[in-house]
């Protein structure tokens, strides 16, 4: 069968029809309609032959078989946030069930291809995304605290898991799946908004950023806001608004897409009348390099402490979280980018701020690359998020290439 790249988004319409209302898709993991979405996709690549399989982690995959049993993955996740878009998650699997079809048409392939479709990546309905990832990874070190997570509804996530066959005791064992895996391969749309500003239809995923979160406590002295001259105060919040403006210069002076945010500051007492006394600001900082990474985070704690002696109050810093950057495949980053010179004339490297399947993959030990599509005003994560249609068929073709090299890549001996 011919790679045909408008069937993808003729897929992607079908699903968005069987799974999404009014308000977008509704395929949050561990539900009813993401088990008719992953049933949907069995009787599609029922047609070609793959073979599923359903490991510990409640990952679905679908193998065909090739001379070798080293496998080239390809990954996407059929689930989707409440009111989520048609895209996110399903592009890469359908694109990948494409490819499926087209290499199965081929005859016996030099090794073998398999599709992971991987069970709640967004991690919408108990907060914690990337678990079948990070079980077939083998990363997931956070089983006493899955086993307390609730949803709304008060239902514990073993007893939402058990429900579709997925025993929480034994989900790091899918990490067998990876035993296999030569290659992984990732299409994703961008959820963000530089490729559309660029102009470009397709971009290289140089890795996932690295992320340093922060719990910053300034401690000043509360004091009547009538009484206290200005030059008497030890205001909290002086050092928190200073703080909060020097880092975008850090992130500016870094450059190369770095990013800081102080999401949020809250004060107390927090009335109107007092000098405020303590001020809680949270910091988040993401680089997709280690040494720039720390480097900002240590700009910051210099400048607060500057900033606490200016105000003559006191700063304390917490560790809330922090990962390091994960970077992709050298030669897979080659490859995609060969592809999508070879499809859009026209290609750019750039980082992801979010977090993806693919940085589970790659810290896993196995090569690694994820390519980005376009997205229309950079919004995902909304029944708003859309990519043009052709640009969507590019991605499709794109991928068919960089699949292509890779398995004549790992057939040569490439990948691990
Ligand atoms: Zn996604």
């Amino acid at each position: 069968m011919a790679l045909d790249p408008k069937r993808t988004v003729a897929d992607l319409k079908e699903l968005r029809e069987l799974t999404g209302d009014e308000n977008g898709a509704q395929r949050v993991a561990w539900t009813e309609t993401w088990e008719r979405a992953r049933e949907w996709l069995r009787g599609l690549v029922a047609e070609i032959g793959a073979k599923e399989s359903i490991d510990a982690a409640g990952n679905q995959w679908f193998t065909l078989a090739g001379k070798d049993k080293r496998a080239v993955l390809i990954g996407g996740h059929i689930d989707s946030v409440p009111n989520g878009g048609w895209l996110d998650g399903a592009l890469n699997l359908l694109a990948g069930l494409e490819i499926l079809r087209r290499v199965a048409g081929g005859g016996e392939a030099p090794v073998t291809l398999r599709l992971v479709n991987w069970a709640d990546e967004e991690g919408a309905r108990f907060g914690r995304s990337l678990f079948g990832s990070s079980a077939a990874a083998g990363s997931m070190r956070d089983q006493d605290e899955l086993r307390q997570l609730l949803d709304r509804d008060g239902v514990a996530l073993p007893d939402a898991l058990v429900a579709h066959g997925v025993d929480l005791d034994h989900a790091l064992d899918a990490s067998k799946e990876l035993a296999t895996a030569a290659a992984y391969l990732e299409l994703h749309i961008e959820q963000g908004p530089v490729l559309e500003s660029l102009g470009l239809p397709l971009g290289v995923v140089q890795g996932t950023f690295g992320v340093e979160r922060h719990r910053i406590t300034w401690h000043g002295q509360a004091a009547h806001a009538g009484s206290t001259p200005m030059d008497k105060r030890r205001d909290a919040l002086a050092g928190a608004a200073k703080l909060a403006l020097e880092i975008r210069d850090i992130a500016r002076r870094t450059g190369g897409g770095a990013v800081c945010t102080s999401g949020s500051v809250v004060c107390h007492p927090g009335i109107v009348t007092s000098v405020v006394e303590t001020a809680e600001q949270l910091l988040d900082q993401r680089d997709l390099n280690a040494h720039r990474l720390a480097m900002m985070l240590a700009e910051a704690q210099a400048s607060s402490e500057r900033f606490a002696g200016e105000e003559s109050i006191e700063v304390e810093w917490e560790k809330l979280w922090s990962i390091e950057p994960i970077l992709f495949d050298d030669t897979l980053l080659g490859f995609c980018e060969e592809a999508i010179l070879e499809v859009a004339g026209v290609s750019h490297r750039l980082p992801s701020g979010p977090l993806h399947d693919a940085a589970e993959v790659a810290r896993a030990g196995v090569p690694t690359v994820m390519m980005f599509v376009q997205s229309l005003r950079g919004l995902s994560h909304t029944k708003l998020e859309d990519t043009r249609e052709e640009h969507l068929e590019q991605s499709v073709a794109a991928l068919d290439r960089l699949t292509a090299k890779t398995i004549d890549w790992v057939a040569g001996g490439g990948g691990r």
